[in-house]
């Protein structure tokens, strides 16, 4: 049993419910067990700038699927609740990463682990730090470290 961390981001139609239900679809995927969700966050966007702010969490699932069947199930789930791939960045619907595999580190096309950019994203680093205040990001830092870093990018806890 492998302990994964994933991102959950949405910033159209009604972002929080989506981001909800999409916690509720991960503990439904078969071979993989939801630990822990964070509380939702709400973020400025990054990058394209003229777009409604993101919804964001994180969640601990234990699971046996290997890391590319795991992505895929994340994918499909992400699918289910209408996303379309247009341009980086762009608004979406549902957004679901994978951020850490235990302590995988891998680089493929289709999956890099850690996730690439999660060290540098405070909407990724503070809902994670819920989960997991103690853990070192493989080949970058520790987590305290590396929130430190990024303590000015606009992130706000929802109420609940
Ligand atoms: P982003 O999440 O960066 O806004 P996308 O969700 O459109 O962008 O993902 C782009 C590509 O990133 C996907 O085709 C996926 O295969 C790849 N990818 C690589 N590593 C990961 C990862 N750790 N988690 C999710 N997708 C990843
Ligand atoms: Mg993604």
């Amino acid at each position: 049993m492998i302990r994964a961390y994933v991102a959950l981001g949405a910033n159209l139609g009604h972002p929080a419910a989506t981001v909800r239900a999409a916690l509720a679809a991960l503990s439904g995927i078969p071979e993989a067990t939801l630990v822990a969700a964070s509380s939702l966050y709400r973020t400025v966007p990054l990058g394209l700038k003229h777009q409604p702010d993101f919804i964001n969490a994180v969640a601990a699932v234990d699971t046996t699927l290997a890391p590319l069947a795991l992505l895929e199930a994340l994918f499909a789930i992400e699918a289910r609740f209408g996303r379309s791939r247009s341009v980086k960045n762009a608004p979406r619907t549902l957004d679901l990463d994978l951020l850490l595999y235990g302590e995988s580190r891998l680089d493929e096309a289709r999956l890099t682990l850690p996730h690439p950019r999660m060290h540098e994203r405070a909407f990724v680093l503070v809902p994670l730090a819920e989960l997991a205040p103690e853990c070192r990001i493989p080949g970058r830092a520790a987590l305290s470290e590396l929130l430190a870093l990024c303590r000015d990018q606009g992130v706000a806890r929802l109420e609940p």
